[in-house]
């Protein structure tokens, strides 16, 4: 199922530090559906979205930031900036009434894709607590 696919692949990447897609994403060398961009950031439509918005935020140079525990006292401006960015999203996707912002952090999160990413989800009633 779902939830079985996404720790295995969640597994499967824990810890690397190679490039990611998010690297060609931000190349523009594969389409992405791009909702925001400025110098710092790029958010693009989630591939398999859980909500009706499912909007992604990378910053565009990783800078060790594989995973939100690597971060340290250097990357507060671009941990400040994707926030900011999270509000613009939401902003522009019409839920600024209703969303969340979620940062899944290595393999007991389900993370799968090592480049730092927020994920803003909104667009219906989101429950709580998450999975
Ligand atoms: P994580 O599980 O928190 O690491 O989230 C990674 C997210 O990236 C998942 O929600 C995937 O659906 C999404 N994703 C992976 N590849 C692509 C892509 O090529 N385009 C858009 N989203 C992607």
């Amino acid at each position: 199922n779902d939830e079985e696919a996404a720790a295995k692949a969640a597994a499967l990447n824990a810890g690397s530090e190679a490039p990611t897609i998010f690297d060609k994403i931000i190349a523009k060398e594969i389409p992405s559906s791009i909702v925001y961009e400025d110098e710092k950031v790029l958010a693009f439509r989630d591939i398999n979205p859980q909500a009706p918005v499912h909007v992604l935020i990378i910053p565009k140079f990783r800078d060790g930031l594989t995973t939100l525990a690597k971060a340290e006292a250097r990357h507060g401006d671009i941990l400040g900036h994707l926030l900011c960015a999270s509000k613009i999203v939401a902003e522009k996707e019409g839920i600024l009434d209703g969303f969340r912002v979620v940062i899944n952090n290595g393999p007991g999160a389900c993370q799968s894709v090592y480049h730092l990413h927020l994920h803003v989800l909104g667009g219906r009633q989101l429950k709580w607590p998450p999975g």
